[in-house]
C-alpha cells in the first residue's frame, strides 16, 4: 500500500503522516515513512541544491554568467519584483529533472523495495507536488512533468493521495520557518499552487481524497483514519 500526502507548505502534512504511521504500526503493519525531495542520500544532495541553491565553490572554474553572480532566485513567482535581471542558476528544465532524479532514486532505493516486502509506504510529497509546483506558472506543462516522473519511477503512482487543503493565508502562519527559497516564494505562488493541487485532485477522484486542513488536527486525522480503514480492509 502506497500513500502520499500533498498540499502547500504548512498545512500539517508531517503531523498527519506521523499519526498515520502510529495507527498502522499499532495495527501491526510495517510502515516506511519517507519524503520528497530528500528521501535518500542522493536525494538529500539534490534537496540541498534545490532549496538552498548551488554552493559558491561550484562556480570556481566556471565562466561568470552574463550579468554576473550566482545567487539563487526564488522560483515559481518568476523574477522577484525589482530583481528581474537576477541570474537563475537552475534553469526550469534542469530543476524539473532534479526533482525527477530525486524521485527516481527514491522509488528505486526506498519505495519499491518496501512495497515489495509488503510494507505500507507513506510519503510526504510525491509526483503531485512536482505537477503543482513545477508546472504551476513556470515554463513547463503538467504533461511534460508527468512524463518525466513516470519515466523516472517506471510508472509508480500512489494507491491513495491525501490532499491537505487550506487557504495559504492560514497555512503560512503555521510554518515553522526553516527559511528556504521555496517557502519564501510568496503568497500568490502558494495560492496558485493550492489551485493546481485542487485541479489535480478533481482530475483523479479515485486516487485523491481532499481534506479540509483548516479543521483541528484531530478532525483532519479522523477523515484519514476512516478512509485508511476502508483501504486496508479492501
Ligand atoms: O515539504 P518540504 O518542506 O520538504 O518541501 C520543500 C520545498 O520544496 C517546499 O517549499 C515546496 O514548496 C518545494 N517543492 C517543490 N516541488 C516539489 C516538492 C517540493 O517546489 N516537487
Ligand atoms: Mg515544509
Amino acid at each position: 500500500l502506497f500513500i502520499s500526502f500533498e498540499g502547500v507548505d504548512g498545512v500539517g502534512k508531517t503531523t498527519q503522516v506521523e499519526r498515520l504511521r502510529a495507527a498502522l504500526e499499532a495495527a501491526g503493519r510495517e510502515v516506511v515513512v519517507t519524503r520528497e525531495p530528500g528521501g535518500t542520500p542522493l536525494g538529500q544532495a539534490i534537496r540541498s541544491l534545490l532549496l538552498h541553491g548551488v554552493p559558491a565553490e561550484a562556480s570556481a572554474h566556471i565562466a561568470a554568467p552574463a550579468g554576473g553572480g550566482c545567487r539563487r532566485q526564488p522560483t515559481g513567482g518568476g523574477p522577484a519584483a525589482g530583481d528581474a535581471a537576477a541570474p537563475a542558476d537552475i534553469a526550469p528544465r534542469a530543476e524539473a529533472l532534479l526533482f525527477a532524479a530525486d524521485r527516481a532514486q527514491h522509488v528505486a532505493e526506498v519505495i519499491r523495495p518496501a512495497l515489495e516486502r509488503g510494507a505500507v509506504v507513506i510519503t510526504d510529497r510525491y509526483l503531485d507536488s512536482s505537477l503543482a509546483y513545477q508546472a504551476g506558472g513556470r515554463e513547463l506543462t503538467a504533461d511534460e512533468i508527468r512524463e518525466l516522473s513516470m519515466w523516472g519511477t517506471n510508472g509508480l503512482l500512489p494507491d491513495r493521495t491525501y490532499l491537505l487543503d487550506m487557504d495559504p493565508a492560514l497555512s503560512h502562519t503555521r510554518l515553522t520557518h526553516d527559511e528556504d527559497r521555496m517557502e519564501s516564494a510568496g503568497d500568490d505562488f502558494q495560492r496558485r499552487t493550492r489551485d493546481a493541487f485542487l485541479a489535480l485532485a478533481a482530475a483523479e477522484p479515485d486516487r485523491f481524497r481532499v481534506i479540509d486542513a483548516s479543521q483541528p488536527i484531530a478532525a483532519v486525522w479522523a477523515c484519514i483514519e476512516r478512509d485508511v480503514a476502508a483501504l486496508t480492509a479492501g
